[in-house]
């Protein structure tokens, strides 16, 4: 791979697999450019902490590389690479005072005392520590001490610095407060700062750009603007922030159709009549009474015109019924449902009560499409066996006769089961399957759910019901529902 300067870290195609076979990282790149404050984020168990050891040198790469100011260091022991890492546990030594604790490292390296002396004094110094030298650090808040922790990693001047959710053990007050002084480290330090972390609004909050992880690869990398307002998948629409994400069809450039009506987009290049998922940030929906509609544009009080508070023009506008509205200390929260059963959440500073009609649009920009990543049927590599029945997902299935014909036993077949045709069961014993509810999608009138069998597929099912993360299920495809076709060979 290439060498290039303007990067001090390149990561290239790097997977981690465990001695138990799992892919904790799975073919993950990630370029950082001297000085970045990159976020890495993503829910527990994504690879977050993996990725930043092998950056660190805890862990090494099971393939893929690793280069620091273009050297290769992906084998490189973690003491002979320029970064330092802040765990999440602070990892201090309880009995020496916060001196002595910065100092641990420089000590080891026999640097002569006055060095070590300017040296500690000037990262204290960094980390607002002045003054605590000779506290012992179990007198110390968390606060304090996760400062200590960092006034530790940085006195040598490491060129990169790790930090793994060095904020998880304080409370939400003082997790506020060290954000603002982390930002101010990085600007003060000018080093980059590679940071782990499952809180979405800390990574927003702190970085120049997130890098958006679920189990084990790179779902989206950007900055928070973008990651917020652009989301590539709905993986990143569902884990940041609040959204609704509906099905829709691209009926051409620049103008969509949901909830059974057509809209004006902004967006491109997705074909005609093509399926999309439709993401729409509960803030962007403007909202007003349907009767003051009708009784001249008067909204919620004399002076409050729609007319200021709506966006004029040509806009689609829809309907619908506020079922709850909760107030969330800026703004009310309300879900909203329409005549076809389509739920709507909304965020507006006015309250609508519960039973009122309202009308609502949205402009056209805050419309963002994302290309179907998963429609309507699942796909599986089948096998016919002897007994006419058909091998897929390591079981056995029963299929109608008709879709056998013009297939003969150990031919290889690919198996079409719609979303909507797999069967959940509250008791797995009953299903042919069993496995676990692992990732829940609200379509506005379905719920898109990942089951993951236990032998470790995935399938997707549309459902009414309502189901949890990590739910048991059994599953059942009826012998109707499947559906039999020629593998092309290279499938
Ligand atoms: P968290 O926020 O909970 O710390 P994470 O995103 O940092 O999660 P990792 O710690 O990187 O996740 O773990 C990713 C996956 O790899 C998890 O499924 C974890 O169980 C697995 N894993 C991590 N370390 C090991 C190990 N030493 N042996 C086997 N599996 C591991």
């Amino acid at each position: 791979m290439a060498k290039n300067p303007e990067f001090i870290i390149e990561v290239n195609h790097v997977s981690k697999q465990f001695e138990d076979g799992k892919f904790a990282l799975n073919d993950v790149s990630l370029q950082v450019k001297k000085g970045e404050f990159v976020t890495i984020l993503g829910p527990s168990g994504c690879g977050k902490t993996t990725l930043l050891r092998c950056i660190a040198g805890f862990q090494v790469a099971s393939s893929g590389e690793i280069l620091l100011k273009g050297e290769d260091v992906t084998k490189t022991p973690p003491y002979k690479r320029p970064v330092n890492t802040v765990f999440q546990k602070y990892a201090l030594f309880p009995h020496l005072n916060v001196f002595n604790n910065v100092a641990f490292g420089l000590k080891l390296k026999k640097e002569d005392p006055e060095t070590i002396k300017k040296k500690v004094r000037q990262a204290l110094k960094m980390a607002n520590l002045t003054g605590y030298e000779e506290r012992k650090v179990d007198t110390l808040s968390g606060g304090q001490q996760q400062r200590v922790a960092i006034a530790r990693a940085i006195v040598n001047k490491p060129e990169v610095l790790l930090l793994d959710e060095p904020l998880s053990a304080l409370d939400l007050k003082m997790r506020h407060d060290m954000q603002i002084e982390l930002k101010e480290l990085h600007e003060k330090l000018g080093i980059t700062f590679i940071y782990v972390t499952h809180d979405q609004e800390e990574a927003l909050t702190l970085s120049d750009r997130v890098v958006v992880m679920s189990e084990g690869k790179i779902q989206q990398i950007g900055t928070p603007t973008d990651i917020y307002n652009e989301p590539q998948n709905c993986f990143v629409a569902d884990f940041i922030g609040e959204s609704n994400i509906l099905s829709g069809t691209m009926i051409r450039d620049r103008r969509v159709e949901f909830c059974g009506q057509e809209f004006d987009c902004i967006d491109t290049g997705f074909g005609e009549n093509k399926p999309v998922d439709v993401v729409i940030r509960p803030e962007d929906i403007y909202v007003w009474r349907k009767e003051d509609e009708k009784r001249g544009k008067v909204a919620q009080n004399e002076e409050d015109d729609i007319e200021d508070r709506v966006p004029k023009g040509k806009f689609t506008k829809w309907y619908g019924e506020v079922q709850s509205c909760i107030f969330k200390g800026v703004h009310y929260e309300m879900r909203v449902l329409t005549p076809d059963k389509y739920e709507f959440l909304i965020q507006d500073y006015h309250e609508y009560l519960p039973g009122t009609e309202i009308g609502m649009l949205v402009k056209p920009e805050d419309i963002q499409i994302m290309k179907k990543e998963h429609y309507i049927y699942n796909y599986f590599e089948g096998e016919v066996l002897k007994n006419g029945k058909v091998w897929f997902l390591d079981a056995e299935w029963e299929v109608e006769e008709k879709q056998l014909e013009g297939f003969a036993a150990g031919d290889k077949v690919q198996v079409r089961v719609k979303f909507r045709d797999i069967d959940l069961q509250d008791y797995e014993e009953e299903g042919t399957l069993s496995g676990e509810v692992h990732f829940i999608l609200y379509k506005g009138n379905h719920y898109q759910l990942t089951i993951r069998t236990d032998e470790g597929h995935d399938l997707y099912v549309n459902t009414d019901d309502v189901w949890d993360d990590g739910d048991r299920v059994g599953i059942v495809i009826k012998p109707k529902d499947i559906r039999l076709d020629k593998l092309e060979i290279g499938n």
